[in-house]
C-alpha cells in the first residue's frame, strides 16, 4: 500500500515534468516571429490604366476646360488694314491676344485690356498654334508669356 501511495503521489510530478518538456518543445518549434504581425506586403502599384494614355502635360486640353486662351503677338496687329493700338497708352505691338467666352481681348504690355471686335475666336484659332501649356490661372499664364 505504502508503495502504491508513493507512486500515486509521484504521478502529478511526472505529468508536470512531461508538460514542462512538451512546453519546451513547443516553444522551440514556434518559429521566430510567430505571433508578430506579418509586415504588410508592399502595396502593388495600381495597374496603370491604359499605358497608351498620354501623360497630362501632353494632353491637349479641350476648349471646355479652359476659361480662356491667350497668345503673344509681338508685331503690330493690323485689322482691316488698321493697326490696333491700346486706347490707354497707345501701344501698338507686343500684345497678348486673349480668347475667352467667344470674345477677343487685346492686352498691351502695360496690362491694359480692350475688347477687339474686329477679330473673333475663329480668327484666333487660325492664328494660334496648339496650346503649349495650360495654366490654372490667368496670372500664371501671363507670367508664362513673359507679361
Ligand atoms: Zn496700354
Amino acid at each position: 500500500m505504502f508503495h502504491r501511495i508513493r507512486r500515486r503521489a509521484k504521478e502529478p510530478c511526472e505529468a508536470q515534468r512531461r508538460f514542462a518538456e512538451l512546453h519546451a518543445q513547443l516553444q522551440d518549434q514556434v518559429p521566430p516571429g510567430f505571433g508578430v504581425r506579418a509586415p504588410e506586403p508592399e502595396l502593388a502599384a495600381p495597374a496603370a490604366v491604359g499605358d497608351d494614355f498620354l501623360p497630362p502635360e501632353l494632353r491637349v486640353p479641350s476648349h471646355d476646360q479652359l476659361s480662356g486662351r491667350m497668345m503673344p503677338w509681338k508685331q503690330p496687329l493690323f485689322l482691316d488694314s488698321e493697326m490696333a493700338a491700346c486706347a490707354e497708352c497707345g501701344a501698338y505691338r507686343d500684345w497678348l491676344i486673349l480668347s475667352t467666352r467667344g470674345e477677343i481681348w487685346l492686352r498691351c504690355r502695360a496690362g491694359h485690356q480692350q475688347q477687339e471686335t474686329r477679330i473673333d475666336t475663329a480668327w484666333y484659332n487660325r492664328h494660334s498654334g496648339p496650346a503649349d501649356a495650360t495654366h490654372a490661372t490667368f496670372e500664371e499664364c501671363l507670367r508664362h508669356l513673359g507679361h
